[in-house]
């Protein structure tokens, strides 16, 4: 099959969180298994250029119909670690990803149509014509929509579409102008409940909804939060859109990739390692102190890796620091937050516990240092409020790092309680907790650490995490699957 994936991101070239993991890993599983995928991307002025091999440009003058006018673009190609991406770079007063970082700008909505109508342009003119396009969260939700109800009647009529919500938080909700400058015709005829009319927030379209009205398969990232998307608030609004199109929406749990993600390889790390030289971890252990500066104690070292946003439950992340400093044990951080109240918080944090031997705060993105604290971590938290699916967990089983979750989407899907799980004890990988507060997650960081002081139970509940295949490979297949389905409607 012939996949084109769209997105905003695509790890390592330009990677915010999960989403540029999923982009890279299965469009590399994809090729692996034989099928022709190509991914289109922003070119934005930030992205980690140093990632892209042979990048040229691939097509000089794509001129991109745009609010009545045209935008002139340049599309360039490179290999990102061995994917084929296009990056498409416009050439406007409005700069659109030349603003020095990934998102949070006023006219994110513009800027995001902007990219799928231009995908869709460069495909038109290019020749290409996948079978499949596989877009992606509401970046790229508009892609869809243009393609049903424009670029299928001027050359695209074979196109089908898969789309995947990685967060159902950000859906792009706008004014309808954005329609009218993507070329939309007569665009308040799509202002209808049954496809982009908002209908929950104040302002009148929804680009997330308009995926869901017009893709022909809809995806979420584990089969809990498929769940929690219908039936719950945290489908943020969208569970009716979701009810309505339910026959073509399911979950579909991500996947690791398990070549970036290998103990066994891993450049970042300080001793590579495996299930049978289990040993070795300890040596990152020490590594990962002496470069963050913390004593070489005798207790575990806990840590917690990703985005500081309120989804990500930051009172209970904070609550573990505490914990863990109470409890003999260490704390490493490493986080980024967009928000100011929550930066400005975790910095004061970091400086009061500037002294502490026991405890680093690294506040801001190091795709490397997030490998080393992986392998050298014994303990991993994820305390999120909500997750859809969650990498960070399966990176630390795949480390030989215990996860400590909340009972929440693709967590619940991942982590199978040490103590409680219903699965024979040989599958059981870590702890798992209720409750979004500190009594909830005080009661599984107690029984972890607890664990701890018997080595030998503590060691085989790490290698039990290892032992589990969350790689792409069975994920993979499933979206071939649908893919297939999709493909002969
Ligand atoms: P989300 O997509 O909600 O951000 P996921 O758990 O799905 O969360 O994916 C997070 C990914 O981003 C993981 O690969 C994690 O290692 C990485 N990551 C998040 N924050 C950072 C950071 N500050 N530095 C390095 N890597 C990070």
């Amino acid at each position: 099959m012939y996949v084109v994936m769209v997105a905003s991101e695509c790890a390592p070239v330009a990677k915010v969180g999960g989403l540029g993991d999923v982009v890279y890993g299965l469009g590399r599983e994809l090729e692996l298994r034989g099928n022709a995928v190509e991914i289109v991307l922003p070119k934005y002025d930030c992205m980690r250029n140093e990632q892209i091999w042979g990048l040229q440009p691939a097509f000089e003058n794509l001129s991109v119909p745009w609010s009545g006018g045209a935008i002139r673009c340049t599309v360039w190609f490179g290999f990102v670690h061995g994917r084929k991406c296009f990056f498409i770079e416009p050439h406007s007063d409005e700069n659109f990803f030349n603003r020095g970082a990934y998102y949070g700008f006023p006219d994110e909505a513009q800027r995001f149509a902007f990219f799928s109508k231009a995908a869709l342009e460069f495909m038109l003119k290019d020749g290409k014509r996948p079978d499949i396009i596989h877009s992606h969260d509401w970046q790229t939700a508009l892609v869809p929509v243009l393609l049903f109800d424009m670029y299928q009647h001027i050359g695209m009529p074979h196109q089908r579409v898969c789309h995947t919500i990685h967060n159902f938080r950000h859906q792009g909700t706008t004014d309808l102008g954005v329609l009218g400058q993507a070329g939309l015709h007569a665009p308040q005829r799509l202002l209808l409940p049954d496809k982009l009319g908002d209908g929950v927030g104040p302002r009148a379209v929804n680009f997330m909804k308009g995926a869901i009205a017009y893709s022909n398969f809809v995806t979420t990232v584990s089969p809990s939060h498929a769940w929690e998307a219908r039936h719950t608030e945290q489908g943020f609004g969208l569970g009716d859109a979701l009810f309505r199109y339910q026959d073509k929406f399911g979950g579909v749990l991500n996947g690791l990739d398990y070549e970036m993600w290998n103990p066994q390889i891993d450049a970042h790390i300080t001793a590579p390692y495996t299930a049978s030289t289990f040993s070795r971890k300890a040596l990152n252990k020490r590594a990962l102190r002496s470069r963050l500066l913390l004593r070489q104690a005798e207790g575990p070292v806990i840590a917690y890796v990703g985005r500081l946003d309120q989804q990500k439950g930051v009172h209970l992340i904070r609550h573990a620091l505490f914990h863990a400093l109470s409890s003999s044990a260490q704390f490493v951080l490493l986080g980024s937050s967009p928000e100011r109240g929550i930066d400005a918080e975790f910095r004061q944090l970091k400086r009061e516990l500037n002294d502490s031997p026991d405890c680093h705060l690294e506040i801001g993105y190091d795709e490397e240092l997030a490998h080393l604290i992986y392998a050298g971590a014994d303990i991993l938290v994820v305390p999120s409020i909500f997750e859809p699916c969650g990498l960070t967990q399966m990176i630390a089983m795949r480390y030989g790092t215990v996860p400590v979750v909340r009972a929440v989407g693709g967590l619940k899907d991942t982590v199978f309680d040490w103590d409680h799980s219903d699965l024979p004890a040989a599958k059981r990988n870590g702890f798992v907790f209720e409750h979004a507060d500190g009594e909830g997650i005080d009661s599984a960081l107690r029984r972890v650490l607890g664990l701890w002081q018997q080595p030998k139970l503590f060691r085989q509940l790490a290698l039990n995490g290892m032992a589990w295949d969350y790689s792409w490979s069975y994920p993979g297949q499933h979206y071939l699957n649908i893919y297939e389905y999709i493909r002969h409607k």
